[in-house]
């Protein structure tokens, strides 16, 4: 019945129930999930503590990972590491390593191979939505990239905590995490429990693009909140129905999703916004979303288009970008220029696709 399933797509609750059902002790199931997220070991004949019945076991019924790194592309200009990554389906996702001193080093995992949400200006987009990733998916990218890292400390500038480099996490890569909200918040389970990765909420951010009330509330309800990054783009409806044509949701209501996950929660809120030239950059653009945010306290990331292969937009001239933060800083709102990291191995935002 579980073979093919992966380890990772499962809690310790659920993992300890199948471990029982074959007559193990309830500890091996968390003896052996100490082995996985702790320890990065992924082959059952190597956690040693456990007894052969448990490792045959395991190694007959549970892929300890159902996805493999296919290719790791590293930028020649900061410390950026892609990984493509296959799927047991043959499908191929993105996860991006930044890789930074003083604990900041971050992960951006994907939750969807492709996206339906189809942005025009980002490629993950371009063919549509093959499928939701599993729990497991979500949650070995994790694991993935702190296996690699380890691997390779010397060569990545990863000396702090060799074992599990990953400090932060961006739910920002291909895909739209709340409309694959419950394999979603399952992974958030395995990445924060004691057990498994043990990350903390607040060194997680959820970025959406459609910022869904109904989704929001089941984050709430299971207690699993990640601060919130809401994809905005555009002040105005028009506009923002050409840049983000998927989502139904009208400015306001994005507006007013995104507050009240705030002050549900008490986390962090962003806006990000995707500087296009000649299509939201001017100063009057500036002024609209001015107006838009002045009384709601939130913090603004504006990022530079990276260029992309057959793209219509292009990046604005850096004064026009500086001009647009100064519109904002002016009306009160913290805004920061956010720099695009891995731009030469397309690992930028908007530059994710499935390199296959
Ligand atoms: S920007 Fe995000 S939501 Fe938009 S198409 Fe790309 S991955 Fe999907």
């Amino acid at each position: 019945m579980l073979k093919s399933l992966s380890f990772t797509d499962y809690t310790l609750a659920e993992l300890t129930g199948i471990f029982r059902e074959k007559n193990f002790p309830a500890y091996r199931a968390e003896q052996a999930a100490g082995w996985v997220y702790k320890k990065l070991v992924f082959s059952p004949g190597k956690m040693t503590d456990l007894p052969p019945d448990v490792k045959a076991f395991l190694s007959d019924n549970l892929h300890v990972t159902g996805s493999i790194i296919e290719r790791v592309f590293e930028s020649k200009l900061d410390s950026t590491v892609k990984f493509l990554v296959k799927l047991a389906d043959g499908n191929y996702i993105e996860t991006v390593f930044m890789a930074e001193s003083g604990g900041k080093s971050a992960v951006c995992i994907s939750t969807q191979a492709g996206c339906p949400i189809k942005c025009a200006f980002c490629v993950s987009g371009r063919n549509g939505l093959k499928r939701n990733l599993t729990v497991g998916e979500i949650a070995e990218q994790i694991l993935h990239v702190n296996a690699h890292c380890r691997d390779n400390a010397s060569s990545h500038n990863v000396k702090e905590s060799q074992s599990r480099p990953v400090r932060n996490i961006v739910i920002m890569g291909m895909g739209e995490p709340l409309l694959n909200t419950d394999n979603l918040l399952k992974a958030l389970e395995i990445i924060t429990a004691k057990w498994g990765l043990g990350m903390g909420l607040n060194r997680i951010t959820l970025s959406t693009a459609i910022c869904p009330r109904e989704q929001l509330d089941k984050l709430v309800k299971s207690k699993l909140v990640p601060n919130l990054a809401v994809s905005l783009h555009a002040a105005d409806d028009n506009l923002r129905k050409k840049l983000v044509p998927h989502c139904k949701a009208d400015i306001a209501e994005i507006v007013r999703n995104a507050k009240w996950y705030r002050s549900a929660t008490g986390k962090e809120l962003t806006f990000e916004y995707v500087l296009l030239r000649d299509v939201n950059s001017s100063a009057k653009d500036a002024g609209n979303l001015a107006r838009l945010l002045k009384r709601c306290n939130v913090k603004v990331n504006l990022i530079v288009f990276n260029a992309v292969k057959d793209s219509e937009f292009s990046p604005p001239p850096e004064k026009d970008v500086l001009k647009f933060q100064d519109v904002l800083i002016r009306a009160g709102i913290m805004t920061f220029i956010r720099q695009s990291r891995g731009q030469d191995i397309s690992a930028a935002c908007g530059q994710l696709t499935s390199s296959e």
